[in-house]
Formats: C-alpha cells, structure tokens, sequence
C-alpha cells in the first residue's frame, strides 16, 4: 500500500492536504508516510515470520534521522555502506550489535569506527579487504565479525547501474572462489570470525525468478560453509523493486495486488511464499536487506510549476525541483508518476516535458508523457521519490537542499529544515 490517495479532489499523504502544506513549508518538499514505512516494514516482517530472520533495513535508500529511528523503534536491524551510516543509526537509536556494513571500499577509520561499536557483521567484498579487516582488528586486539559477498553471476534484469549480482560487476567475490577463501580465511586470519554469508544482486527487480535462481544456486554454498566453518546467517541482499503506480487516481493504490497472479509485479507475499521453503531448513539466521522497498512508495517529491515554455517541437513544464533534488530519471532513467496536488477537471491529457532549472539537459523528471493539465503556480507531487531522492541530493547549481516533512496521521513533523543560503558556503573559506 502507500499512503497517498485523493480525497475529495486533494491529494492526501495519510490525513494531511497536500496543498496548504506545499504553500506553508515551500518547495521542493519532500513527505514521507510514516504508516506506509512501517506497513512495508511489518508486512516483509511478516512474510519471512516462520523463519529466524532479520530484516536490516538499507540505510542508502533514506538516511534521514526520523525515518531510522521509526524503524529502530519497530525492532528493525540496519544495512549501513559507510561510517557516516553507522554515526547516524546510532544516533537514530539504533543498536550497532544489529548492522551490517557493506560496501567495497571500506576505509581503515570506517573499520576501527565499526569495530569498536560492535556491529553485527562485516560484509567484505575481496580477500584483499578480509585480510586488511583481519589486520585492523588484530591491532585493536579484537575479532571482526565477517560474511563475504558472494557474486552468484545471476542476471537481475534490471537497468545496468543497478546491477551488481553479475562477474563484470565490481561488487563480491566470485561463486567459485568462496569455499576456498572460507578455508584459507578459517587457517590463516586469527582476527577474523566468520559468521555468515552475504548476497546482493541488485536493485529494483520485479521479478521473483532472478531471486530464486540466486537463492537456489548458493544453497550447496551455504550449506556446506555451516558444516565446514559453522557460519551462522545467510543474507539474501535487498532490491525487491517496487511497483510506481499507475492507478492512483482510481484511489485504489493496492490495484496492483488484486491482479491475477502471474500477470502482476513481484509483491512481498510472493516473496515470503516462493523463499521461505527453500529457505527454512537451512538452520541458518536469514538477513534481508532492502531499502527501496520500505520507503521508495513511502515518499514524494513535491514541485510548483514555474513555467510552461512551448517550443516548436515539445512541450515544457518547467518546475522549481531540479535532478539535484531527485537524480533517478537522469541517472538511471528512473520512472516516477507526476500527479497534479488538486485533481484536474477534466480527464484530457497533454504530451508534455517536465523539467527543472537546472542548466544540463538531463534535468527533466518525463519526457513526452501525456499527463493532466497544470498550470504555472499549480503544485505536481513526483510520486515514489521516498528511496534515493532526497539521500542522492546535492547543492549543485547553489540549490540548497530542499526540506522533508514526516507525516503520521493528520500529523506533519519537519525532520530536515530547508537549508539556508548561508549554510551552502558554511565550512568555506
Ligand atoms: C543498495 C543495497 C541494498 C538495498 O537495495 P534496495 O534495492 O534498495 O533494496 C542492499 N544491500 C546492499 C549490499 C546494497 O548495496
């Protein structure tokens, strides 16, 4: 589900109008649903609940301080790829004893940092990185928890800069490697504790069939890395993709999950269905990892239109949000769904370009897309912008970065203030 729906012509996040607060608080403004976050969350919870599992939420998706400690206060573990990650979840009040830390380029200060917080694992991504955890850790005197990534060379079939379960991506270690590094790593790395297994093979899949193939292959894998070295959890990754709904003005935002059966996108009960009994006699913790799934529909983007510009050719919205606020449609054609704040009149749609002020012609959010009609000062909402919209934004152009407002009930909470003009050249000199 999520949590935007039309009510009485006005486009809702829970209980709350849309409009008033666009005007209030400004744009680009980004809301987030708490219920939805927290339905996502609960519901995989519940999908994978006959089985010892752990659902380690992935932080790069939406690090903002509310939105970590919502799910730390609803037991979830976290999935963190950086040192600033950890900093945050701890100050979110998560507890480092449930995180994970991912990643390929882990930095000695990131290691030492993660170490002495006690994380639950280290998900390495070379030999080379395992022998550099064991060495930090032997000069701390300590023992690194650690799982490698494995790379099960399965085909995720999803856009290339978001693959990663692939031999030519740069992410694990090959399939075939892993049992003989268990064993050297077992002899020869006293500082190193072995503690599971790790997989991840991309991002945004619709699909339950590259899933199953991963899964299925890495058995044997798994199976035999708990009889030889007694690993203790096996991390399947995030990436169940989510679906950007078409339907919303039908108000019925579940339309997808009434669908017949083989004909409609993966959905989480799928998920727990197809997994769980390949899953449930492995005697092993299952850790899930995603991120786009918990917040992606949990958010919005919300624009004012500036302009409309009519060129000979096209079209164009011009809109006060930039792919400085929202990169995904310019860096991996990303789709969102643009819905005007107040439902038009008429049903009559306009082939038109959104785009943003930004001076690169990669800054638009749709091209030729037949939407509704909107006017210069009317408010469009981009729909599904909870997952690596605001956590991809940048000052480029001297935007500031835009403000995000948390919604629970008829509720609406600031969680990031808008930044200020000053606070752009803050730390320059
Ligand atoms: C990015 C990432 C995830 C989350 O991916 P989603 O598609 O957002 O679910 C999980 N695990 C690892 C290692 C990642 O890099």
């Amino acid at each position: 589900m999520h949590g935007f729906s039309y009510k009485n012509g006005s486009l809702y996040c829970e209980d709350v109008d849309l409009a008033p607060l666009a005007a209030e608080h400004g744009t680009p403004l980004y809301v987030y649903s708490a219920g939805t976050i927290l339905d996502h969350y609960t519901r995989l919870d519940a999908a994978l609940g006959s089985i010892d599992h752990e659902v380690a939420y992935a932080v790069k998706a939406n690090s903002n301080l509310s939105v970590l400690r919502l799910l730390a206060n609803h037991g979830a573990g976290f999935d963190i790829v950086s040192g600033g990650e950890l900093f945050r979840v701890i100050k979110a009040g998560g507890d480092p004893a449930h995180c994970t830390f991912a990643g390929v380029g882990k930095t000695r200060e990131e290691i030492v940092y993660a170490l002495e917080q006690g994380i639950y694992s280290f998900n390495v991504e070379s030999e080379e990185e395992l022998h550099y955890l064991n060495e930090v850790a032997g000069e701390l005197g300590m023992i690194a928890p650690a799982a490698v990534r494995v790379n099960p060379n399965v085909d995720a079939k999803t856009h290339k800069y978001i693959s990663t379960g692939k031999s030519e991506n740069k992410f694990g270690v090959d399939f075939g490697a892993i049992a003989d590094l268990y064993e050297r790593a077992s002899k020869d790395l006293k500082h190193i504790k072995l503690r599971g297994l790790q997989m991840h093979i991309g991002s945004q899949l619709t699909s339950i069939a590259p899933f199953i193939e991963a899964v299925e292959k890495v058995i044997p894998l798994v199976t035999e890395l708990k009889a030889r070295h007694g690993i203790e959890f096996w991390s399947i990754g995030g990436g169940i993709g989510i679906i950007y709904p078409t339907a919303l003005a039908s108000g019925t935002a579940d339309w997808w999950e009434n669908q017949p059966e083989d004909e409609r996108p993966l959905t989480i009960e799928r998920y727990g269905k197809e997994l769980v009994p390949r899953l449930k006699d492995l005697g092993l913790k299952i850790l899930l990892e995603p991120g786009r799934y918990i917040v992606g529909n949990a958010g919005v983007l919300i624009t004012k239109c500036l302009y409309e510009k009519k060129g000979s050719a096209k079209t164009f919205k011009i809109v006060d949000a930039g792919m400085n606020d929202l990169i995904r449609p310019a860096l991996y054609e990303g789709h969102h769904e643009i819905v005007p704040l107040v439902q038009p009149a008429s049903d009559e749609l306009i082939k038109v370009d959104v785009v943003g002020p930004i001076c690169e012609s990669g800054d638009f959010f749709c091209q030729d897309r037949p939407l509704p009609e909107f006017q210069p000062g009317d408010y469009i909402a981009l729909m599904s912008a909870g997952a690596y919209g605001f956590a991809m934004a940048s000052n480029y152009n001297s935007r500031p970065l835009p403000e995000e407002i948390l919604v629970e009930g008829a509720t609406a909470t600031i969680v990031r203030k808008r930044q200020t003009l000053e606070d752009l050249i803050e730390g320059e000199l």
